[in-house]
């Protein structure tokens, strides 16, 4: 959990979703590290893919028969090879800026939006010197994994930013 996450750790309204091909995996981790609801087809049940990739989630492929076989908008084709220029295609194509982010506020494992917790709660569950010293804790509603602001946070940010200046 970070100080500049949206308290509800939501997706603003109006996010896109997206269904992400087996070859796509990391660009589906980035796309949860920037807070939008990726789900992976290595983590859905094969048969269940491709109905799921039709509930208005946007599917992200590299196989042009696949894109073809979608309507137009359905579906985006990564050209790219490296998953951080893949996820800067991603927003490029949607015309997505930086405000339509909301960094670090969901769960890299489940997909899920981090709750907030509070500090009482995060105690004895994380290293003494976090509890005194980060601003705010969530927790996966799932996994009950712990997120809090750490020292990546800064570097993150200046990476992130980075995918709105790498155009092609
Ligand atoms: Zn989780």
């Amino acid at each position: 959990m970070h100080t500049h996450a949206s308290p509800s750790g939501a997706s603003p309204p109006g996010a896109p979703a997206f269904a992400v091909e087996r070859t796509l995996g990391r660009l589906g981790k980035w796309l949860r590290l920037l807070g939008f609801d990726a789900l992976l087809e290595t983590e859905c049940p094969p048969a269940k893919f491709p109905q799921r990739c039709g509930e208005g989630r946007i599917l992200l492929t590299r196989t042009r028969r696949v894109l073809a076989a979608l309507p137009e908008r359905a579906a985006i084709f990564i050209r790219a090879d490296d998953p951080f220029a893949q996820a800067a295609q991603v927003l490029r194509e949607l015309g997505l800026s930086a405000c339509d982010l909301r960094p670090f506020s969901r769960c890299l494992r489940c997909n899920l939006p981090i709750e907030a917790i509070g500090r009482q709660q995060a105690r004895g569950a994380v290293p003494d010197y976090v509890w005194q010293t980060a601003p705010g804790f969530g927790r996966c509603p799932r996994c009950l994994r712990l997120y809090w602001a750490g020292t990546h946070t800064a570097r993150s940010l200046e990476r992130i930013q980075r995918l709105f200046e790498a155009r092609p």
